[in-house]
């Protein structure tokens, strides 16, 4: 059944010796260091999913014609492996992502690979390459992607794909740690329109970003603020993450998922954790315009980002083609250090997971 289709294991013939993997350890950054592993999962048309396979990675064979490279069928998910301080190996709600994965092959016509298959393949990188996942700080960043690998050039769903999985020792996100982060709320450029492909994890979403997050970096920022397609007046997500706001009453607005914004995990665990608190949360639009009046008058008393690579970021400043402002002064606020403590203790199994989102290897 290719539910539970077995992941057959062909490890690395010559592995990185553990000096050399001490060494990458060290100082891993994000996204630049691999593993010795991947794994990789067939489907063609007509045969479903087949061929799942633990091996060495290596680069793909890919022919030229394959539809990937012309028309961008592609997704992918983000996700990290813990290593605790009783040395278990944990993720964190693989589910979510397995269920998202599936919503972004629906939206790119690609075929929907089983909830089990995607968390077992995890299960079997991160125990392979076990030893990869640093301690302390770091995690081990996982990479599920689909790419569609026919050569045909017709434009239409193509008849075979890989699902691949790889995986990188991380360290922190942001350079400087938990430092706040200032954002550039783009005028020249969206993310996602209404009926288009904003609520799936497909690499066009990256591609069409980079410009913007340039502009970002140009103005001396760190991240991209994207505001709506249709009005260019609400306030949408960052690049890489979700965004919230935090009130001097106890509120707590983020934007609602109206299928422009990508679903965030972090942003459902957030929100859980909020209404735990007793915050009054509230999904809804909220305006640019809103944004600068409420940080003008002191009612915003802090914001922050959030996402799986980065956990939460305050955001201490806010840069714009009419100006800047700042949040609380530029400072991180106690609502933001409170819920990240609260997020990344359940990450690490150093707190109590009332709400079962630790996920034991
Ligand atoms: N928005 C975008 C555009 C993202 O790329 C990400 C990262 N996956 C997020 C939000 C945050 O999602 P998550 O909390 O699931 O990592």
């Amino acid at each position: 059944m290719e539910d539970s289709l077995l992941i057959t294991r062909r490890p690395h013939a010559s592995p990185t010796p553990p000096h050399a993997r001490a060494a990458l350890l060290e100082d891993p950054g994000f996204g630049k260091i691999f593993t010795d592993h991947m794994v990789t999962v067939r489907w063609v048309e007509g045969k479903g999913w087949h061929d799942a396979q633990v091996r060495a990675r290596e680069p793909f064979q890919l022919d030229p014609a394959a539809a990937v490279l012309h028309y961008a069928q592609e997704i992918f998910e983000g996700l990290k492996a813990y290593r605790t301080r009783g040395n278990d190996v944990v993720l964190f709600r693989p589910r979510e992502n397995a269920r998202r994965f599936v919503a972004s092959a629906d939206r790119m016509a690609m075929p929907k690979l089983p909830e089990d298959l995607f968390v077992g393949a995890i299960e079997a990188l991160v125990r392979v390459d076990a030893d990869w996942i640093p301690t302390g700080e770091g995690s081990l960043y996982l990479r599920p992607f689909m790419i569609a690998t026919e050569a045909f050039l017709g434009v239409r769903p193509a008849a075979e794909y890989t699902f691949c999985v790889i995986a990188c020792p991380v360290g922190a996100y942001f350079k400087g740690g938990a430092k706040p982060v200032t954002v550039w709320v783009s005028d020249a450029y969206t993310r996602a329109a209404p009926g288009g492909t904003g609520a799936a994890k497909c690499g066009g979403n990256y591609a069409a970003s980079l410009v913007a997050q340039a502009e970002a970096i140009r103005n001396g920022c760190d991240q991209v603020v994207f505001l709506d397609a249709a009005e260019h007046r609400y306030v949408e997500e960052l690049g890489g993450m979700n965004v919230f706001f935090v009130f001097d009453d106890g509120t707590m607005v983020t934007p609602p998922l109206g299928g422009t914004i990508l679903p965030g995990i972090t942003r459902d665990a957030i929100l859980t954790l909020a209404r735990d608190e007793g915050l009054n949360v509230q999904e809804r639009l909220y305006s640019f315009d809103e944004w600068q009046a409420d940080a003008a008058s002191g009612r915003l008393k802090e914001a922050f980002a959030c996402g799986t690579a980065a956990v939460l970021a305050a955001i201490g400043e806010i840069r714009h083609v009419g100006g800047a402002f700042k949040i609380g002064g530029g400072q991180e606020g106690p609502v933001t250090t409170r819920l990240r403590d609260q997020l990344t203790g359940i990450q690490r199994c150093t707190a109590p997971d009332p709400h079962g989102w630790v996920h034991k290897i």
